[in-house]
């Protein structure tokens, strides 16, 4: 079981295992906000359940590092909306397009990736931008910074813990499927 991380301002940082949160808990760096109420951890000393959400008590300084490259930091860096032409998508909607394509020796990264939807994909086929006569809405660059509640990856929707869920204001957002249940 992992234990998600909020900063002491309530933004989630990162998720751990629970191992980890009851060190940072025994250490009073953070205090416990929910629990697993099915799961108890017992030692020698104490028995506690296990932590699925923990607060930092003071402010910490978050270290920058570049946002990893996944599908989900994509859809954010594109803002959710097609590329081409520029419909807003949910995030199954939305599908990643090579702009230079594979087969043209085009690499899955950051500066070669876009999301699209799926008319624009097809349309676009297995040709550059110039070739299929459409233009990127941005020139797709690896981004600095994205909001704090993507500096990790989310489990799958339905795979969210359910004490996690009220800390992310946009999980709706983020995950469609999540308004369907
Ligand atoms: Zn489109």
């Amino acid at each position: 079981m992992e234990t998600l991380v909020l900063s002491h301002t309530y933004q989630p940082l990162d998720r751990i295992g629970w191992q980890r949160a009851i060190t940072l808990w025994v250490l009073d760096k953070v205090e416990i906000l929910e629990s697993y109420d099915d799961r108890t951890i017992r030692s020698v000393s104490f028995a506690i359940e296990m932590p699925a959400v923990v607060r930092f008590v003071h402010a910490v300084r978050m270290r920058m590092t570049h946002p990893r490259f996944s599908r989900e930091n994509v859809f954010a860096r594109d803002k959710g909306r097609c590329q081409y032409c520029g419909k807003k998508l949910s995030r199954s909607e939305s599908t990643y397009d090579h702009v230079v394509p594979r087969r043209l020796g085009g690499p899955t990264r950051w500066d070669n990736i876009v999301i699209a939807c799926l008319t624009c994909n097809q349309r676009k086929g297995g040709r550059t931008p110039e070739q299929a006569g459409m233009k990127l809405a941005t020139h797709p660059v690896r981004p600095k910074s994205l909001p704090s509640t993507l500096r990790f990856t989310l489990p799958a929707p339905e795979m969210v813990p359910v004490p996690w869920r009220q800390y992310f204001y946009d999980l709706t957002y983020w995950h469609g499927a999540l308004d369907e249940t």
